[in-house]
């Protein structure tokens, strides 16, 4: 099974950066502008390639290409404007929600997931607090990240939580095993990767990051076949990997200085998108 993932986060006016999700400079380089998440649309609408609506029809699907999905992390204010979007294509969304940020300013409030989920969007778990480096956390931790993040939810939405993205982009294997015992049987990494793999009871999707610099023909590239653009992204994405792996916190100190952040402790939700 391939599929490519495409890991948005928030879609705002331009000049709204701040308005919606996580703040800060580092926060708002992964949020794009509505016109330009407009014309990423379009263009994935012109290359012909099948949109997945709900990840869990995957594997009872044989598609002629390889399909693309949209997926939205966070769960920021705007994730309704995106929605809309989509739903004008005839398209919906995956939508994950950092829990306890829900209901606080710029962040969707409880009745807003309801109504995005009973509208057809998948509204899955972005871990309850947002830890940056998740897999570099004790395994007790990340268990009880997933297992509250996923009964809230499931409280609010009234419907089984079971997919979820991982925040902060750092991926390791018992991040998966941890959210399958909670659950969760489809989770979204942030590798940059189009084969769908299986870690105990959940199957594991990779994802490519759109950056808002990015255009719509670069969008376009990431859903072709050959595509350098996700070539790119797969080697920019494992000389990081190594940096985190040698730096860890080091890694972000040197990160926020480069977006003149002052530096944070791990488990501070306010820089990563
Ligand atoms: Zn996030």
């Amino acid at each position: 099974m391939r599929v490519v993932v495409l890991e948005y986060h928030d879609v705002v006016e331009p000049h709204a950066f701040e308005a919606s999700g996580f703040s800060g400079a580092s926060a708002n380089s992964y949020k794009v502008t509505i016109d330009a998440f407009r014309a990423h649309l379009a263009s994935v609408a012109a290359a012909g390639c099948p949109v997945l609506n709900d990840v869990r029809g995957l594997p009872n699907e044989a598609p002629r290409a390889v399909p693309v999905l949209f997926s939205f992390d966070d769960g920021g204010s705007s994730s309704l404007r995106s929605a809309e979007l989509l739903e004008a294509r005839g398209w919906r969304g995956h939508y994950f929600i950092a829990t306890s940020c829900i209901g606080t300013p710029g962040f969707l409030t409880a009745a807003e997931l309801r109504a995005l989920h009973g509208r057809g969007h998948v509204v899955g778990s972005h871990s309850h607090s947002h830890p940056l480096q998740m897999g570099r956390m004790p395994p007790a931790i990340v268990h009880d990240e997933w297992a509250r993040s996923v009964a809230i939810l499931e409280d609010v939405l009234g419907a089984p939580a079971d997919v979820a993205s991982v925040p902060g982009g750092y991926y390791r294997p018992f991040l998966a095993e941890a959210a399958s015992a909670c659950g969760v049987r489809w989770l979204l990494s942030s590798e940059p990767v189009r084969r769908v793999h299986r870690v105990a009871d959940a199957y594991v999707l990779g994802r490519y990051t759109i950056r808002r610099a990015d255009r719509a023909a670069h969008v376009r590239s990431l859903t072709a076949s050959p595509s350098l653009a996700r070539a790119l992204q797969w080697t920019m994405w494992n000389a990081k990997k190594v940096a985190k792996r040698v730096g860890g916190d080091a890694y972000l100190r040197l990160r926020a200085a480069i977006f003149r952040e002052t530096s944070y402790p791990a488990g501070d939700r306010r820089p990563r998108g």
